[in-house]
């Protein structure tokens, strides 16, 4: 899948459009989630142009990734996650329901967060 400019998470990291930042450094941008579903729900995205996980896992330079995944321990850290713990996820593609394709992480806290997901039944 090609990388589109257009998606809402690009236009938030070329400030056409607002976020609710958290963090940012050279390779990650960090803001809370518009539509919450956790008393602490943030976004975590590279700058980079990646459509999903798999895109960033397999194209990203080993600094992207380093400081992605650094950046996202430190965010949850600066939060005040660490003591009760948190949840992270990477929603891919359609069986995911990726609705934004820009690689990112939802992180979620700030209360208990029941077991794992709930999928629709097979
Ligand atoms: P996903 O289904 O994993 O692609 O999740 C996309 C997330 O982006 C959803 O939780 C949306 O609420 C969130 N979202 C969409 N537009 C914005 C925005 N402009 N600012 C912050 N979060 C957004």
């Amino acid at each position: 899948m090609a990388y589109d400019d257009n998606n809402i998470f690009a236009k938030i990291l070329r400030g056409e459009i607002p976020c609710n930042k958290v963090y940012e450094d050279d390779h990650v941008l960090a803001f809370h989630d518009i539509q919450p579903q956790t008393k602490v729900h943030v976004l975590v995205i590279p700058k980079g142009a990646y459509v999903s996980f798999a895109d960033f896992s397999e194209q990203a330079s080993e600094a992207e990734i380093t400081g992605f995944f650094r950046a996202a321990g430190k965010i949850a850290k600066d939060l005040g996650l660490n003591g009760d713990g948190y949840r992270i996820l990477a929603n891919t593609g359609a069986h995911g329901h990726q609705e934004v394709p820009h690689f990112h992480l939802h992180l979620f806290g700030g209360q208990p967060l029941g077991r794992m997901i709930k999928p629709p039944r097979v």
